[in-house]
């Protein structure tokens, strides 16, 4: 072991890296083991902000946190672009280093890719790339009349009820505005229902919830390619003046080169979070886990953060020569902001039964209040 203390490296300072770093943390000090985070940005947002930057209560500045703060636990942060992942060689290949480790977690999340979508970037914004968070706030305010189209263009995508908060969100701005009278919302999706990872009864309380707001959901819609104010699917075409798309999502470069991933797949895993090479873990959006046939556990911060701390409760047991057993439990609550700030809950347990449960409660204002504590906890216990 390097410098004879553990080195617990993590590629990615997101969701599921900070939850497994500082847990780790909690129970072995920095004269037992050496933990080392590596991230390309040196700053961390929870996701949804990006949807008040939109909204326009955030500003991008006044709701990230630093990954240097990290410093403050005693865990080193390395501030640089992950080039190169040699699982043969136990070698990690950064900007300008080559690290080493005991133990790897790769957290390197999902990357967008709306390049596969042809005509999709000069046409349309991505609705989950928060430097055109502000723009898309812009030009909300700039429309007076016409179609918004929110459209999916890939599955799975991070946080699937985020794209139906969004829509909420956008009617609620447009009736501040007093247009919404003459501004349409159409929601397009690949799907069959809403929500497919929350199953068919949670997909008509969302589609109930978007409908008594007048925003048309449109299903079944497979995206071919955009056209200067047209959407062209495989059996269809719509118009619209405004673009908001989630575009597909991949694994970052890296992880396909390193033969971790099949193209446009993400590392397969099971709750344990190992992959086939020895103390090398992967958890959260770059994952693949399945729960059965055709449900895989969704792209989402809370579930990246209990992957986190089920990797961080093995490799802890393995320091301290102990059996490893712990297993993600699949549980998680993500809430939902229905416009008028107020939210329902979506809470989840993949792994309940034959079947994961889903259940959705009431939107209200006091959930809306811990959708906003939640994001102050994760910065303040991580950074
Ligand atoms: C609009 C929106 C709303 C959302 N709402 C919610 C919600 O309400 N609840 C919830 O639980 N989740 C939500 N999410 C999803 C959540 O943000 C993600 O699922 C979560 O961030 C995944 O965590 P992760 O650790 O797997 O990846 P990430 O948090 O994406 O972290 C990956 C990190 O790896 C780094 N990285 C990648 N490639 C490289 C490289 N080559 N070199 C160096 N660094 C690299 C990235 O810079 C990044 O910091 C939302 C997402 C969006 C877009």
């Amino acid at each position: 072991m390097s410098e004879n203390i553990p080195h617990v490296l993590i590629l990615g300072g997101g969701f599921g890296g900070l939850s497994t770093a500082n847990e780790i943390r909690k129970s072995l000090s920095s004269s037992q083991v050496k933990i080392t985070v590596v991230d390309k940005r040196n700053w961390f947002m929870v996701g949804f902000v990006k949807l008040w930057i939109i909204k326009g209560t955030r500003t991008f500045e006044n709701s990230t946190g630093l990954l240097t703060g990290l410093a403050k636990k005693e865990i080193d942060f390395l501030n640089e672009e992950i080039n190169q992942i040699d699982l043969e060689n136990k070698n990690i290949k950064t900007t300008t280093k080559n690290l080493s480790y005991d133990f790897l977690i790769i957290a390197m999340g999902a990357a967008l890719a709306p390049q596969k979508i042809p005509g999709l970037t000069e046409n349309g914004m991505n609705l989950y790339d928060y430097k055109q968070s502000e723009q898309i706030h812009d030009k909300i305010k700039e429309l007076r009349s016409g179609i918004i189209a929110i459209s999916i263009m890939g599955m799975p995508y991070k946080c699937p009820p985020a794209p139906f908060e969004a829509s909420l969100i956008i009617d609620s701005m447009l009736r501040e505005d007093g247009k919404r009278d003459s501004v349409q919302i159409h929601f397009y999706s690949p799907a069959p229902i809403t929500l497919p990872a929350g199953g068919p009864e949670i997909s008509k309380q969302i589609l109930d919830l978007i409908s008594s707001e007048k925003i048309i959901f449109h299903d079944s819609c497979k995206i071919k390619s955009v056209e200067p104010n047209k959407l062209i699917f495989q059996n269809s075409e719509a118009n619209f003046d405004l673009l908001l798309a989630i575009p597909p999502h991949v694994a970052p470069d890296v992880i396909y080169e390193s033969g971790l991933a099949k193209e446009d797949n993400f590392i397969p895993i099971g709750r344990d979070c190992k992959t086939s090479f020895e103390n090398v873990y992967a958890i959260g959006d770059v994952t693949s886990l399945k729960v059965t046939d055709t449900i895989t556990v969704p792209k989402a911060g809370v579930f990246a953060e209990g992957e986190g701390l089920a990797v961080a409760q093995n490799i802890i047991s393995k320091i301290q020569s102990k059996e490893e057993s712990a297993l993600f439990d699949g549980k998680g609550g993500c809430f939902m902001e229905s416009g008028r700030d107020t939210a329902s809950l979506i809470e989840v347990d993949m792994f309940s039964g034959p079947k994961p449960s889903v259940k959705l409660t009431e939107s209200t204002s006091e959930n809306y209040d811990d959708k906003l504590q939640f994001e102050k906890d994760r910065l303040s216990k991580w950074l």
